[in-house]
Parts: structure tokens; sequence; C-alpha cells
């Protein structure tokens, strides 16, 4: 069997991730609200927005750091990052915002094998989401 490249796999995790981030707190019907501006839409219109933007290595895989956000907030918006912060604070203990602040200054390069498990936990995260609207893809 070939091996995947590390980009493949990259790749690969950057969408498992994103489905999970999307999907995460959806309601039975597959709607999801955004962190920034509360807009309610299905999950598949939305983004999985970095609060740290995803060049930082750090953050860019950590759950904590990655939410639903619909595209204008995600995109047009530059992530809404007022309301985004507001989001944060309210949901989040000091402790884990302190971790994302220094996490996000840490350079992570993962490996072949951190890849691979990330890939499987957040896979198996999504499974167990039980929605009708994930059960069409
Ligand atoms: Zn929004």
């Amino acid at each position: 069997m070939k091996k995947k490249t590390l980009k493949s796999l990259r790749n690969r995790l950057d969408a498992v991730f994103s489905v999970f981030v999307r999907t995460r707190g959806a309601d039975p019907q597959g709607y999801n609200s955004c962190v920034s501006c509360g807009r309610k839409m299905p999950w598949q219109d939305g983004d999985a927005g970095h609060y740290y933007r995803r060049q930082h290595t750090g953050t860019r895989f950590d759950p904590r750091n990655v939410h639903f956000q619909c595209k204008s907030c995600n995109g047009f918006r530059a992530g809404n990052v007022a309301s985004y912060a507001r989001y944060m604070y309210a949901t989040y203990p000091q402790s884990d915002l302190d971790d994302l602040d220094f996490l996000h200054r840490q350079s992570t390069k993962l490996t072949r094998s951190d890849l691979e498990d990330l890939i499987e936990k957040y896979s198996m995260a999504v499974v167990h989401i039980k929605t009708p609207v994930l059960c069409r893809s």
C-alpha cells in the first residue's frame, strides 16, 4: 500500500477537523449558530473559524480555538474578532485562554503519526454525532 504524503494527511485532517468543528453543538436538524453574530444556519453553510488565525500552527487544531462561524464573519469581516473574543471570554475559563495565548506562539510541526492520530480522533468524534443532515454525507 502506498504511504500517504504528509501533505495529503494534512489536507485530510483539515477536512475532518472542519466537519468536527461545524457539527459540534449543532441542533438535531443540523443547524448551528455563528459564535460571532449568532446567525443560525445548516452546518454545511458555515466555516470553521479560527480565533488565533490558522497560520498559528500551535493552535490550528485545538478545538478551543476553532468554532462555527458564518462565512461573512469568517471571511468578509476578517473573523469578526471583537465578537469572537466576547464569545471566548464567556465560554472558557481564564486558564484555557492563557493556554491558547501561550500555544499560539509555539510553532508546532505535526509528524505523520500526530496527523494520523488527530484524523482518527476527530473522525470518531463526528461519527458519534447523529443528525439527519450528517446521514446524507
Ligand atoms: Zn456571523
